[in-house]
């Protein structure tokens, strides 16, 4: 082997080694990992850059929020939270609970009792409290400060679509060259006014419904959180993507 030939592939080791250190830091500094636990179920923390945004996904079915999810906090700043569940709900003590419905005490009772109606004298009670402390803490982790917003990641199966949403909303922006199954539902009516002027279906939400379900929207409409829920069909993936691209653009 001549000279020049080596120290050419001397350069090309060198190079491998340098990318790879590289990639390891970028990949640790710019996406460290870490997790919460509410409810029993563990949520994977993965973030970017400085950023006061907040995501979540919720609910393990719908697979296609979570590959949204994943793509987008690879190229826009901010925490996403993921469950680490593949089921819609989560096992909590000897029932098993929705996890969009636990976001206040009321909810929570609800959803206790959904699968499972009749609790020993004082174990009802006991979970509630529990979940109380521990809705706490989840929340002062998940909710942004004022410059941020926190957007929501669903897929719908079969019926529900944007007109189940008409009775709870004071806006609505319908686009006849949507699919009426997908679209942003949003809390912040300054977000409503930039939102509805593009081509997705948009409803604002801003009022609190007389009973609480205990989902996520509610408790940030409460805390006066912007608040954004992306609800597209299963499987639409760049659909989904292409919302939450524009949300970014759009919204400041
Ligand atoms: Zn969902």
């Amino acid at each position: 082997m001549t000279l020049r030939k080596q120290s050419f592939l001397n350069k090309i080791v060198i190079i491998h080694i340098l990318s790879f250190v590289f990639a390891k830091e970028i990949n640790d500094v710019s996406f460290p990992h870490s997790n919460i636990v509410f409810a029993n179920a563990k949520f994977d923390l993965v973030s970017n850059g400085n950023s006061s945004n907040r995501y979540i996904w919720l609910h393990g079915d719908e697979q296609t929020a979570k590959m949204a999810l994943e793509y987008h906090i690879k190229k826009y700043q901010g925490i996403a939270f993921f469950i680490d569940s593949e089921t819609r709900e989560i096992p909590f003590q000897s029932t098993i609970i929705d996890p969009n419905r636990i976001f206040s005490r009321k909810g929570s009772y609800h959803a206790l009792r959904k699968f499972k109606p009749h609790w020993p004298p004082g174990t009802l009670k006991n979970a509630l409290d529990m979940l109380d402390v521990e809705r706490k803490e989840f929340l002062n982790v998940l909710m942004p400060d004022e410059s941020g917003y926190l957007v929501s990641l669903h897929n719908n199966f079969r019926g529900y679509n944007v007109y189940k949403e008409k009775n709870k909303s004071q806006k609505v922006s319908i686009k006849k060259t949507e699919n009426p199954r997908d679209f942003i539902i949003c809390t912040d009516e300054n977000d409503y006014e930039k939102l509805s002027s593009g081509p997705f279906n948009v409803v604002l939400q801003n009022k609190l419904p007389e009973s609480d379900d205990g989902s996520l929207s509610w408790e940030a409409l409460r805390r006066n959180v912007r608040y954004l829920n992306v609800e597209t069909r299963l499987g639409y993936l760049s659909k989904q993507k292409k919302i939450l691209k524009f949300i970014e653009e759009v919204l400041d």
